[in-house]
């Protein structure tokens, strides 16, 4: 019995592949790789063991509880927490690296590895434009030669993130890096050197050499996707799944939730056991056209939870069990998660992010 209904095909080759862009793009830098979200979707354990072997220094994850279950698989490679506060007892029991962006916390975290004997490395993080976490630029200055005065924290690293490097216009992002490269030559000038300094997301990597520094911290286009030169790389995630069962229906019957499709002719719908709950987004009903025997069917009638109906009538050969290509390449055709995202107005992280847990990911 087939248990699994909709198969992610995640092709580490494609993935070794963009890495092997990151290197081109960066000169043999130190690189971080970014796996939250479960590696964008891609499942963080398999994809992290196959960049691990391809040489990156580290990886990166938002929260504490991502890093606790990379070091659970057995994964020893460093690992950056983001976003969490207050984690510093599970960062020393898991070996994980807090980004820290307050005095106070890193007093916190101070005190508590004064009592285990240690020294925390730690990145700090500078908010030079993101508007999120990080010290403010304004304040950097003056909280980093306070916590770098720390016994027992050993601030590793120091970051900052970009808010539009993606776009054509890099006056913010220069802006940005100007405003970090001189907060670090301050420091350098009061002795406080960092072995890791980076700032660089995918965007970066790909379009901005100078904002490279020692490090960079690549997500989005280890998976094959990207704001620009995407040609370079390869999408790392099929999702495709099999028809359940085709039907013969006459011309003027209704076709899912709503009714808002009635067939115009006799025609063949498909059913595919993949819906919203696995990721596949409602605001595609009608509106988004998966591919069958290398051709282009389109959905027909809204998106279900479990389920979408695609009209196959135009496709000679389609049988039940046909393998539904709904992102990726079948025959000459090609459907990527760009596609789907411009289709509802989103971006290709929150589709490849959103491929549900039911979705089961074979690596191949
Ligand atoms: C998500 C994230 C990245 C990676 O960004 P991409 O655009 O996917 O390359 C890098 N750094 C931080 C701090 C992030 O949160």
């Amino acid at each position: 019995m087939k248990l699994h209904k909709a198969i992610a095909d995640i092709n580490l080759k494609a993935l070794s592949h963009n890495l092997r862009v990151v290197r081109k793009k960066t000169g043999n830098k130190n690189i971080l790789a970014v796996v939250k979200a479960d590696a964008y979707g891609h499942g963080a354990q398999r994809v992290s063991e196959s960049l691990i072997r391809n040489g990156v220094s580290m990886l990166g994850v938002a929260f504490t509880h991502e890093g606790i279950a990379l070091r659970e698989s057995g994964i020893k490679t460093p690992i950056l927490v983001f976003f969490d506060r207050n984690n510093a007892d599970a960062c020393i029991e898991y070996n994980l690296t807090p980004v820290i962006y307050d005095f106070n916390e890193a007093k916190k975290i101070q005190a508590l590895s004064k009592k285990q004997k240690i020294s925390m490395p730690v990145h700090i993080k500078v908010d030079t434009g993101m508007g999120r976490v990080g010290i403010v630029k304004e304040r950097a200055f003056n909280e980093i030669l306070k916590i770098s005065k720390l016994a027992n924290l050993e601030p590793e690293g120091i970051m900052s993130h970009f808010s539009d490097a993606d776009l054509q216009s890099k006056n913010f992002a220069i802006h940005q890096q100007e405003v970090f490269r001189s907060l670090i030559s301050a420091l350098k000038k009061e002795g406080i050197t960092f072995k890791f300094i980076h700032m660089a997301n995918s965007a970066a990597v790909l379009t901005m050499p100078d904002a490279h520094f020692n490090m960079v911290r690549p997500g989005i286009m280890l998976y094959g996707y990207g704001c620009c030169e995407k040609e370079e790389l390869r999408p790392v995630m099929t999702l495709k799944s099999r028809i359940i069962l085709l039907k013969n229906v006459p011309k003027g019957t209704s076709i899912s939730y709503g009714r808002t499709f009635i067939t115009r002719r006799k025609s063949t719908i498909a059913t595919i056991p993949v819906g919203y709950a696995d990721g596949y987004n409602r605001k595609l009903s009608n509106n988004a056209e998966v591919l069958i025997k290398g051709r282009r069917a389109p959905v027909a009638g809204r998106v279900c939870m479990d389920t979408i109906m695609a009209d196959v009538t135009d496709i000679p050969g389609v049988n039940y069990r046909s393998e539904v290509v709904l992102i990726g390449t079948q025959g000459n055709e090609k459907i990527t998660a760009d596609d789907i995202a411009e289709k509802i107005g989103t971006i290709p992280y929150e589709i490849l992010t959103s491929v549900g847990t039911r979705v089961k990911r074979v690596y191949t």
